[in-house]
C-alpha cells in the first residue's frame, strides 16, 4: 500500500450562467481546463462512465450534459461510448437489455447523447476481467470487461447521499460502478448467496449456469455449497423465481475499503487517460439506484473536474458542508463515517485528500 501524496488540483465552476455563457459552455471549459484533450489519444475508445438512473429516479445527470462531454471527447480525437455495469440487485438495470431500455427511457438515446451505449459487463454481467491490485483486502478485483478494455475514460458522477458510504462520489462510481457482478458481490457480502427454499421450485436453471458446480437440487430445492461457490453471482440473475438471495452483510468501514480497492483496479489501467467530472446538483439523500429521488439534502453547489478521484470527492464533500452549514451526509446517515473511502483511497495511492480548488 502507498500512502504519500502531495496535493491535487480540482477545477470548479458554480452554477451561475449569464447570457452568452451557458452551463454547457462552462462544462466544456471545465473539461478543457482539467486537461481532457491531453488525456485522449487519437482514436481512443473512450468510456463515459455514468449512472443512467433507475426507472423513476430523476436526480441523475441530465443527458444534455452527457452530450456535451461526448462532443468534447470527439473534439479531442476520441471515440466516446456511454457505459455502466449491470446491477447486483434485480431491477431495471440487471441485464444489458433492461439496462439499455432503462437508459433510453431516462433520455440517453443515441439521438440525444450522440454516442452508443455499451454495457460494460455484457448481457447478464458475465463479461468480467480480473485485474491485480495491491490492497489491504484484495489482491485482484473483478471489473466490467469493456471498462478495462477502454483506452481512456471520463467518469461522470452525480454526487449524492448513500446509505453504505455516506455519500456516493467518484470513488464509488469507480469502485462499485465499474465492478462486475462478482466484484459487487465481493464488496457487499462476505458470504455466498443462499437459496430461499420457500421460493425455489427446483427448476435447475441455476445449476446449469453455475460455473463452479456449487449448486445441487436436493429434494426439489436448490442448495449452494459455500465451499465451492466462487461468488460470481450468476445464480442471482438467472433464477426465474428470484429465489437466490444475497446476505447484504458487509457495511460500515469494510464496504468503503473494498470499494476503494476496486476503484484502484480501474484507475491503475487508466492513469494519465482518465478524468472525473462531478455534478453537485440535486444532492439526493440516497443513491440513483432507487426508483425515486427524494428532496435534496444540500443546496446545489456546482460542477467539478479533476484527474484525482479522492481529491474531487473531498472537495465535493467540503463544498456541500460549506453550502449546507453542517454535514447533511452524517445527518442523513448518522452511523456512516464517509471519510473511510477517502482515507483508505489515499493510503492505497488512489489520490490525495489535499487539494487546491481552481475556480473558473
Ligand atoms: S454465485 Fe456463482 S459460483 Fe456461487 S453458487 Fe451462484 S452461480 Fe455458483
Ligand atoms: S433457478 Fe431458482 S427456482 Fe430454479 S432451482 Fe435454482 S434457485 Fe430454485
Amino acid at each position: 500500500m502507498r500512502g504519500f501524496c502531495m496535493q491535487s488540483t480540482v477545477w470548479f465552476t458554480d452554477l451561475s450562467a449569464p447570457p452568452g455563457k451557458s452551463l454547457l459552455d462552462k462544462t466544456g471549459d471545465l473539461l478543457r481546463a482539467a486537461g481532457l484533450p491531453e488525456k485522449i489519444g487519437a482514436g481512443d475508445l473512450t468510456a463515459v462512465k455514468l449512472h443512467f438512473g433507475e426507472k423513476g429516479n430523476t436526480a441523475f445527470i441530465r443527458p444534455i450534459f452527457v452530450r456535451k462531454v461526448v462532443e468534447e471527447i470527439a473534439a479531442a480525437g476520441g471515440k466516446p461510448f456511454l457505459t455502466d455495469t449491470n446491477t447486483l440487485y434485480l431491477g431495471g438495470r440487471c441485464n444489458a437489455v433492461d439496462h439499455l431500455r432503462t437508459a433510453i427511457t431516462n433520455g440517453f438515446a443515441y439521438a440525444v447523447a450522440d454516442a452508443p451505449i455499451v454495457v460494460a459487463d455484457g448481457l447478464r454481467g458475465e463479461s468480467a476481467l480480473r485485474v491485480p491490485v495491491k490492497g489491504k483486502i484484495f489482491r485482484e478485483v473483478s471489473l466490467g470487461a469493456e471498462i478495462v478494455n477502454a483506452d481512456a475514460m471520463v467518469v461522470l458522477t452525480h454526487f449524492k447521499g448513500h446509505e453504505l458510504s455516506g455519500f456516493g462520489g467518484a470513488i464509488k462510481n469507480l469502485g462499485m460502478g465499474c465492478a462486475s457482478r462478482a466484484g459487487k458481490l465481493a464488496q457487499h457480502s462476505s458470504v455466498s448467496p443462499f437459496v430461499d427454499p420457500a421460493a425455489c421450485i427446483g427448476c435447475g436453471t441455476c445449476v446449469a449456469h453455475c460455473p463452479s458446480g456449487a449448486i445441487a437440487v436436493v429434494t426439489e430445492k436448490a442448495l449452494i455449497d459455500p465451499k465451492t461457490c466462487i461468488g460470481c453471482a450468476d445464480c442471482i440473475v438467472v433464477c426465474p423465481e428470484h429465489a437466490v438471495k444475497i446476505e447484504w452483510n458487509e457495511a460500515g468501514p469494510a464496504v468503503q475499503e473494498k470499494m476503494a480497492e476496486h476503484a484502484l483496479g480501474v484507475l491503475e489501467g487508466k492513469r494519465g487517460s482518465i478524468l472525473f467530472l462531478t455534478f453537485v446538483t440535486q444532492v439526493s439523500p440516497f443513491c440513483d439506484c432507487y426508483g425515486n429521488s427524494d428532496r435534496p439534502i444540500s443546496p446545489d453547489v456546482g460542477i467539478l473536474a479533476s484527474d484525482d478521484p479522492v481529491a474531487i470527492d473531498q472537495a465535493c464533500a467540503d463544498l456541500v458542508i460549506r453550502a449546507s452549514g453542517s454535514d447533511p451526509f452524517r445527518k442523513t446517515h448518522p452511523s456512516i463515517d464517509w471519510t473511510v473511502q477517502l482515507s483508505h483511497g489515499e493510503a492505497l495511492g488512489l489520490g490525495c485528500r489535499k487539494y487546491e480548488l481552481a475556480a473558473l
